[in-house]
């Protein structure tokens, strides 16, 4: 090897090293000014959604899920904007902030098993699989379905399970479900949902007709089988289509 060979490769090995750490510096240092005006967002609307601070694990899985690996190549130096970002087919990765809100509304617990209707991009399901036992998600336009299933398993998430098939049947073979989350916005709570819902657990769901105003909104099952429902705030979100 010449001489300025031996200068060159360690040379350039260097820069590609450095230009890796940084970038990875880049975007955690990114993640982290998300997650404090997720924070601020919070405090804000406290008085609006009844919800004044987001739990500190779900913070913590806000800071660590790589937002960026979720979002196409063309749109990763947006990934730690607070909106919504499109992933292809018509469809959307949810705003951070409310990714946040509606993972907070469950009060997911280690020991839960969480349904998620819509999977798209996979991100709403890492966040999860951080926060709960087991994470089933339901994705009805099939690329979506396999490109989220081949990133989840490829970023190793492992609690986490995903099908392509139509959400508003939910998931029988694993229900009931301590927590439902649907990220597409319906126009009525669908009742198999509703059913495979546990006693004493929790739904949140976009609910409202596509241009109209959608409301997020709160359900809870009580262990007789009573259901209440807060209506949160109002959102846009991508219709639920199928059934
Ligand atoms: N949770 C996603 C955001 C999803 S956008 C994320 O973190 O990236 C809503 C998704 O719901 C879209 O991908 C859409 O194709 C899907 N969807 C719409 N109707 C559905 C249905 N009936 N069953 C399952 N998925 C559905």
């Amino acid at each position: 090897m010449t001489l300025w060979l031996r200068i060159l490769i360690p040379a350039i090995a260097l820069v590609w090293l450095y230009s890796g750490v940084h970038a990875a510096d880049d975007f955690a240092l990114r993640r982290a000014r998300m997650v404090k005006e997720i924070a601020a967002l919070t405090a804000d609307s406290g008085t609006e959604t009844g919800r004044h601070a987001i739990d500190a694990r779900v913070m913590a899985a806000m800071e660590q899920v790589p937002r960026h690996k979720f979002v196409p190549p063309e749109q990763e130096h947006n990934a730690y904007e607070n909106r919504p970002l499109p992933i292809g087919y018509g469809q959307t990765i949810s705003q951070p902030y409310i990714v946040a809100l509606m993972t907070d509304l469950m009060m997911v617990k280690p020991t839960d098993v969480v349904l998620e209707v819509g999977t798209g991009s996979g991100y709403q399901a890492a966040i999860l699989a951080g926060l709960a036992r087991a994470v089933y998600t339901i994705e009805i336009v099939e690329p979506l379905g396999m490109q989220a299933q081949e990133r989840l398993q490829r970023l190793a998430y492992k609690q986490v399970e995903t099908k392509v098939g139509d959400g508003y049947y939910g998931w029988e073979a694993h229900a009931p479900y301590d927590a439902i989350i649907v990220t597409a916005a319906a126009s009525y709570v669908p009742s198999p949902l509703m059913r495979q819902l546990k006693p004493g657990g929790k739904m949140v769901i976009p609910v409202g007709a596509q241009f109209l105003t959608q409301y997020l909104l709160l359900i809870e099952k009580s262990d007789d089988g009573t259901v209440s429902t807060k209506q949160i705030l109002p959102v846009r979100f991508v219709p639920l289509v199928g059934h």
